[in-house]
């Protein structure tokens, strides 16, 4: 378990502790799931028109099933029960002539003369309140005005590296009551357009939209179990990573979780307006574990087969959130391709962020990476390159950190960045570069160049990984702060105590500054340009609004950082040397000044060389809480951007002011 690891556990742990009973429960005996028949078809599930629903489930271990069919979303018992019949690998089918929709639906099967509990199949893609029973539903009927037109938005050259990423919670951009948002906590909240907050400044999605940031990550939207569907008036919260229903969209975000056409539709509105306003969309998956192994309906339908067991037949946990699912086995890797695929045709969804990603095994990431971009070529793909705790898989064969150059295009957090800008996660005290730890310039170093091979590096000298673990900088995604751990306003506040508000905010944005100059993916935790504070909750996965929501009235306060996060996104866009593809040509191109002061990192990159209409570009970042002078090679240095006034360019030296980032050029 490494440090990253620990932590995971920690909020995993956490956040799962009130299912742990029973989610362990050994197995008498493993079967063996090698001899189990693999399903070939992509109809499993309902398939739906108006003249007949067609219902198909894999179970090769039962001895019946049967279709349940409900007038209501919870109560009541079905009105009708259709055996289906057993059809080819492992299958069952119910043909039903007529028009359901509407109807709410749920399988069972009987395996060693025991009837198991009725549920939703993993399939089911519209399910109503608390995902109990499936919906019949016409999706095209659940498809906004103007849906077949939707388009998502270019992003430079739809590079991954041209991505620059805002990690959001939905019910966190609208509820608070400064936001000026009608639908608070709600997929249509994230929809509308030109709200403003009492000062008079805009808020959710134009607020994002005028930062400039490409793609908006949405923490999970998911069906998930924590929320109380049926209470939307209780004071409830969670980040949401408990799956309970994969292909369906989470129904507390909607106006009417009974009802499973809604909650489609308003997410489609959703993505839909984000795709006008130029924003693409990111979905966090959770598909290493769910909320409940026991009672999920794979185990229902199919006893052990989706999740991975010790040789004692109990289920392994490397999520620490009692249960890890099977990604090697076939049904399950064919499950979550075509999840996968059913939210990127069906929901336009422009990219995926994994959690826990190191649980999955890498073939099926390359699978999944391959069958998204045959679909959509520009999908932006990432995840976590670590676990929560040991798996029964060897480390060689998962999607770890250390294998990222063998996932084919498949980004990983870089938490040597992360740590080495602000100190570790795990430490309160322990501090970074930018609060003025010594030492922390590899680091730095590193995550600048993504990760990758650079031949000045002293990989030794590196926080976490002591080798490059990227072949292309599309490999790694730099970043400071996520919804784990305290904000990155918290932890300077934290580990730096006797720092004035100034001196924290100006360390906040050297952060953002070298995260957004970083090459490779960079990543925003939402509210960073607000400086925004937890007000100290380190875990804030269930914690009351009041701690989790965006506070819009602290902009006004905040707009020199906004500004200042506007003006650094501009940059990047504007210049390619941010955003070089190619590792080779990133380790030619890019030079670190090695005799650079302690506490500054320093570097040049060849414009030129990489179709940058600047012929050289400079960084100096200066940790110091004084203000240095640099000394800059012969040339008629221009400032691009600072965020004090007094850095610049000078005769034959730049000021540097202290805690700041000076990006000079030449022409
Ligand atoms: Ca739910």
């Amino acid at each position: 378990m490494n440090t990253s690891s620990l932590l995971r556990w920690l909020r995993k742990w956490a956040s799962c502790i009130l299912l742990l009973p029973g989610a362990g429960a050994a197995l008498a005996q493993v079967p063996d799931f090698g001899t189990y028949p693999v399903y070939e078809g992509s109809d499993l599930g309902l398939t739906y028109n108006s003249r007949q629903s067609v219902f198909r489930i894999w179970s090769p271990v039962a001895e019946a099933a049967e279709l349940l069919l409900y007038k209501h979303d919870s109560e009541g018992l079905p009105f009708r029960t259709v055996p289906m019949i057993r059809d080819e690998q492992g299958t069952w089918v119910a043909n039903m002539p007529g028009n359901w929709v509407g109807t709410y639906y749920c399988f069972r099967v009987r395996i060693g003369q025991q009837w198991r509990q009725p549920v939703p199949d993993p399939y089911a893609k519209a399910v109503g309140t608390n995902g109990r029973r499936a919906q019949v539903v016409d999706l095209r009927r659940t498809d906004p005005e103007g849906w077949a037109q939707d388009a998502s938005p270019a992003f430079g050259q739809n590079k991954a590296t041209d991505a620059i990423l805002y990690e959001l919670h939905i019910r966190d951009a609208s509820i608070d009551g400064a936001s000026g948002i009608k639908h608070k906590g709600k997929y249509l909240g994230l929809a509308e357009w030109g709200t403003r907050s009492p000062e008079g400044l805009s808020t959710g999605l134009q607020h994002i939209a005028e930062l400039g940031v490409t793609h908006v990550h949405l923490l999970p939207f998911f069906d998930y179990n924590s929320v109380d569907e049926a209470a939307p008036a209780k004071a409830q919260y969670n980040w949401g990573y408990d799956p309970l229903n994969y292909n369906v969209p989470e129904g507390s975000y909607s106006s009417n979780p009974a009802d499973g056409a809604v909650r489609i539709k308003e997410l489609k509105q959703m993505v839909q307006a984000f795709h006008q306003h130029g924003l693409r969309v990111v979905m966090d998956v959770v598909y290493n574990h769910v909320a409940d192994a026991g009672s999920s309906n794979f185990e229902q339908l199919v006893p052990g087969y989706y999740f991975r067991q010790r040789p004692d037949g109990s289920l392994s946990d490397a999520t620490a959130c009692g249960n890890e699912t099977a990604s090697e086995r076939p049904m399950f890797r064919k499950f979550m391709i075509e999840s996968l695929l059913h939210w990127v045709q069906e929901y336009h969804i422009d990219g995926f962020r994994f959690d826990l990603m190191g649980v999955h095994d890498i073939e099926t990431m390359r699978q999944i990476a391959q069958r998204l971009r045959q679909v959509k070529p520009d999908i932006v793909l990432y995840g976590e390159g670590w676990t929560a705790g040991a798996s029964p898989l060897p480390d060689s064969l998962r999607a770890l950190k250390k294998n990222a150059h063998l996932l084919d295009g498949i980004a990983v957090f870089s938490d040597d960045l992360r740590d080495g800008l602000k100190g570790s996660v795990f430490e309160e005290k322990d501090r970074g570069f930018v609060s003025g730890k010594a030492g922390m310039e590899p680091s730095i170093q590193f995550g600048i160049v993504a990760g990758g091979q650079h031949p000045q590096l002293a990989y030794d000298k590196v926080n976490y990984s002591k080798a490059p673990y990227t072949s292309a900088p599309e490999q790694a995604v730099a970043y400071a702060e996520c919804h784990d751990n305290h904000t990155l306003a918290d932890k300077l506040k934290l580990s730096v105590p006797g720092a004035t508000p100034e001196q924290l905010m100006r360390m906040q944005q050297l952060a953002q500054g070298l995260v957004l100059t970083s090459q490779g993916i960079p990543f925003l935790h939402a509210g960073t340009e607000l400086l925004r504070s937890k007000k100290g909750v380190e875990n804030s996965y269930k914690s009351p609004d009041s701690i989790n929501r965006i506070h819009w009235s602290s902009k006004a306060a905040s707009m020199g950082t906004v500004q200042w996060v506007q003006q650094l996104i501009a940059l990047r866009k504007a210049h390619p040397a941010f955003r070089i593809a190619d590792a080779g040509v990133l380790a030619k191109a890019l030079q670190f000044d090695v005799m650079a002061p302690p506490g500054t990192v320093a570097y040049i990159v060849n414009g030129a060389m990489v179709g940058d209409s600047w012929r050289l570009l400079m960084v100096i970042a200066n940790s110091g809480s004084q203000e240095i002078k640099y000394n800059l090679p012969p040339g008629d240095w221009q400032k691009a951007l600072s965020m004090q006034a007094t850095s610049g360019p000078g005769k034959g030296a730049a000021t540097v002011a202290a805690h700041d980032l000076l990006v000079l050029y030449l022409q």
